[in-house]
């Protein structure tokens, strides 16, 4: 090798770090390039009202007069709505092909002609920029910002890695002080019983144990098929019943977080069991929240918060949920608790590998065990222990719920037992809406201990629509 080449070879090796987010994406800007892609996410009415709230209730605080940013502009949704709430200019970045569709809009908002231009409130502010936010020239052509706004959210929050890009753009163009919106996330995982699904999967991959199919002998195929079935998470949305503990959280500061706390993450487990059964898996899901921090407002306004819930007792989002299966069923008893982690890491597929260990322990062992002892037993304990691994690119989608049956169905029917004083417990008390009862209100929020990234979305489950998208915004 002589130097030239090991000199290009460098740059090339630096420039391939550059790329790290660029090689792996023609498909995916493809994809988003299509109106159709977008139009699935200016449908999710959960999603896009979220927005349009959080963006109209804080404008005359935060974007009146302001320098915005909209990270992954897509259809110039969210600039719009900037524009509406009064911002001063807005560059709308967008990588993939909507960025020249864009432009239309934005021309047709100068036409000057016959009647009155369409949206003629757009016309000269909104710059866009068609280019990824990592494109090296936009330091010197994007100055700094009050604002950014961005919708970079996939399946469990993380999926798509695109909050690299979010962050990325709050390096490097937010003013010190400035506002993220939305401002954090919060991942949902919870424990999961649900006999049906397992049976479904174990069914498809028990395809592959045929002797004779056409003559040729299909179970060398049996392990791998197994593997991969199991490996895949299921989107989709599901009951709030065959939850069978409350999930435990990750919040995810949008203003704090940095880059390497989002490429890999722990999520300590302890889910205390409410009934007797069996846990086929783990359900997955988010909130969000828009919060603008008081830094970022004009002098003596103050902040609107907003919150959106993805949870399966909530108005279902194009995001759904997520469930993701043990290839063998643990055995719970009501009260247990679950303890253990997940830890979640990314990986070159724009997505995360998800891997569990968990371990069933009774209460008062719970209460008494180290954190060493712990993972002695996480090793060692091979009868209560699961251990599983999860690739969240790989997802399999099922869309078989439509909703709850009006008589709703006590946990028995699927095999899941109350502890004896909690069943009697049901009818001594007063009459009123309560466990299986449905609840059909209007999402409300509760501040936690006053933290802006600490919240609690306490939402109704509607109607449940699915959508049939293979990437998720
Ligand atoms: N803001 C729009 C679109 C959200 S979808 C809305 O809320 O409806 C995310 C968009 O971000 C896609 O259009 C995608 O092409 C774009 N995108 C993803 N990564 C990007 C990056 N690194 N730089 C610029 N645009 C990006």
């Amino acid at each position: 090798m002589n130097d030239e080449s090991h000199n290009n070879r460098k740059n090339d090796d630096a420039q391939r770090e550059d790329d790290e987010v660029l090689h792996r994406d023609p498909s995916y800007f493809q994809y988003y390039s299509q109106l159709q892609h977008q139009q699935n996410m200016l449908q999710d009415f959960v999603r896009t009202s979220a927005y349009h709230s959080a963006i109209t209730f804080n404008g005359s605080s935060l974007f009146r007069d302001r320098l915005v940013m909209d990270v992954g502009a897509g259809s110039g949704i969210l600039s719009f709505f900037a524009v509406q709430a009064g911002a001063k200019q807005v560059y709308a970045v967008e990588a993939s092909g909507m960025a020249k569709k864009m432009k239309v809009i934005l021309d047709a908002a100068k036409r000057k002609g016959q009647g009155s231009p369409r949206n003629a409130y757009l016309a000269d502010r909104i710059t866009v920029v068609s280019s990824k936010i990592e494109e090296p020239r936009l330091l010197k052509e994007v100055p700094t910002v009050d604002a950014i706004i961005s919708e970079p959210i996939g399946v469990l929050l993380v999926h798509e890695r695109m909050l690299e890009s979010f962050i990325y753009a709050r390096d490097k163009f937010l003013r010190p002080g400035g506002a993220m919106m939305p401002s954090a996330g919060t991942i949902h995982l919870a424990p999961l019983s649900d006999a049906a699904l397992w049976n479904e999967t174990i069914t498809k991959a028990r395809f592959w144990q045929q002797n004779d199919f056409y003559s040729v002998d299909l179970n060398p195929y049996f392990a791998p098929a197994f593997e991969e079935y199991f490996s895949s998470p299921v989107v989709g949305c599901f009951s709030p019943t065959t939850l069978i503990g409350d999930s435990v959280v990750h919040e995810v500061d949008f203003h704090t977080v940095t880059m390497a706390e989002l490429k890999e993450f722990t999520i300590p487990i302890e889910w205390e069991i409410k009934y007797t059964g069996l846990m086929h898996g783990v359900a997955g899901w988010f909130d969000l929240a828009f919060v603008p921090p008081v830094s970022s407002l004009h002098p003596g306004t103050q902040p609107s918060a907003t919150y959106m819930s993805t949870s399966p007792q909530s108005t279902a989002t194009h995001w759904q949920q997520v469930r993701m299966l043990l290839k063998q069923p643990l055995a719970v008893n009501a009260g247990q608790i679950i303890r253990g982690s997940i830890f979640m890491k990314v990986n070159d597929q724009r997505s995360y590998d998800i891997s569990a260990k968990l371990i069933a322990l009774d209460a008062e062992e719970s209460a008494l065990v180290s954190n060493e002892t712990l993972a002695t037993m996480l090793d060692t304990q091979k009868s209560r222990v699961r251990t599983a691994l999860w690739y969240l690119h790989e997802q399999i989608y099922n869309y078989a719920y439509v909703g709850e049956p009006s008589d709703m169905a006590r946990p028995e029917a699927a095999n899941l037992y109350l502890p004896v004083d909690s069943l009697l417990a049901e009818s001594a008390l007063p009459a009123g809406p309560q466990g299986y009862a449905r609840t059909q209100t209007i999402s409300s929020v509760e501040a936690v201990g006053g933290s802006l990234t600490d919240f609690v979305v306490n939402a109704a489950r509607n109607t449940v629509e699915s959508s049939n998208s293979p990437m998720e915004h």
